[in-house]
């Protein structure tokens, strides 16, 4: 049956440009681009690039490559000229992430954290899979939604504050409803890294609610940090846009398709002569 058109559905394709992009990733984008083509609504391209370390300007280019090649095409992105939500890449929008930083603070939903803990170095990256943060114990947390104290000396993060035992649910586009409890299944989680950088949790609501997207198609082992994402919403006061939780691509060994797994990059599959339609074909369920 044909979706009821919905020209003002936005959606989004969020590379993180860390390796070459692979199957699984194509076959999320994918969706995303049908949920959008289907409904007469938009699709712009968003370049996750805020770990610096990691995201190289040489996948950035392969990612836009590739994505080209496989046959995705988008009405906004870093490479159209006019596009009304300019800049396209995170590492250009760190000023927007810090106003909503600030804003975070400035009602006592952040606090500074001076646990130097691995987490904090993994915040910048979509947790998927088996690197989801921890639950932070609490130690540096204060007692209610407060003012904080003038900066210590020592290197701190900011980390928001978790609202305890509260029931986070949201009606997946896929899955039907989903439900996490915050104190349980995710703890308080990093905004903002001491070496200036903002984590993904905080600047990938920044970015949606600023681009007016309207639904976000990911994996699903991002639902609970859907969860944490819609308490930041609460917080901001901001709407927050629809989700649609896509399976994730499994290799024989049942882990999670990766960018270590080379040889189900777009680009080794293309020179070993597959073609996106014969690549499409692999995808379960297609
Ligand atoms: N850039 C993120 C990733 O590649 C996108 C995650 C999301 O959809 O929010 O994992």
């Amino acid at each position: 049956m044909p979706y009821p058109k919905d020209k003002t559905y936005r959606g989004r394709i969020a590379p993180t440009p860390t390796g070459r992009l692979h199957s699984g990733h194509a076959a999320t984008f994918w969706k995303a681009q049908e949920r959008a083509r289907d409904r007469g609504g938009q699709l712009l391209l968003r370049i996750e690039d805020i770990d610096k370390a990691r995201c190289k300007p040489e996948f950035v280019a392969g990612c836009i490559e590739d994505l080209k090649w496989f046959g995705f095409s988008w009405d906004e992105g870093p490479d159209l000229p006019h596009s009304l939500h300019a800049p396209y890449y995170q590492s250009q929008r760190i000023p927007h992430y810090r106003e909503a930083l600030d804003r975070l603070i400035s009602i006592g939903a952040a606090y500074r954290c001076h646990c130097s803990r691995k987490d904090i170095e993994q915040a910048v990256r979509a947790p998927h899979a088996a690197d989801d943060e921890i639950i932070y114990p609490g130690t540096c947390r204060p007692p209610h939604r407060t003012k904080t104290s003038p900066p210590a000396k020592q290197q701190y993060c900011w980390r928001f504050k978790v609202p305890d035992g509260v029931r986070v649910g949201f009606e997946d586009g896929r899955k039907g409803p989903c439900e996490f409890v915050s104190g349980t299944d995710f703890g308080d989680f990093v905004l903002w890294r001491a070496d200036e950088v903002p984590s993904y949790q905080l600047a990938v609501v920044v970015d949606d609610h600023m681009m007016r997207i309207t639904e976000v198609v990911r994996g699903e082992d991002l639902l609970v940090s859907t969860a944490r994402q819609l308490l930041l919403y609460d917080a901001l006061q901001w709407e927050a846009p629809a989700f649609f939780h896509c399976p994730l691509m499994m290799d024989e060994q049942g882990n999670r398709l990766a960018k270590g797994h080379q040889s189900l990059s777009l680009q080794a599959l293309r020179e070993a002569g597959q073609t996106p339609e014969s690549i499409r074909k692999e995808w379960p369920g297609t």
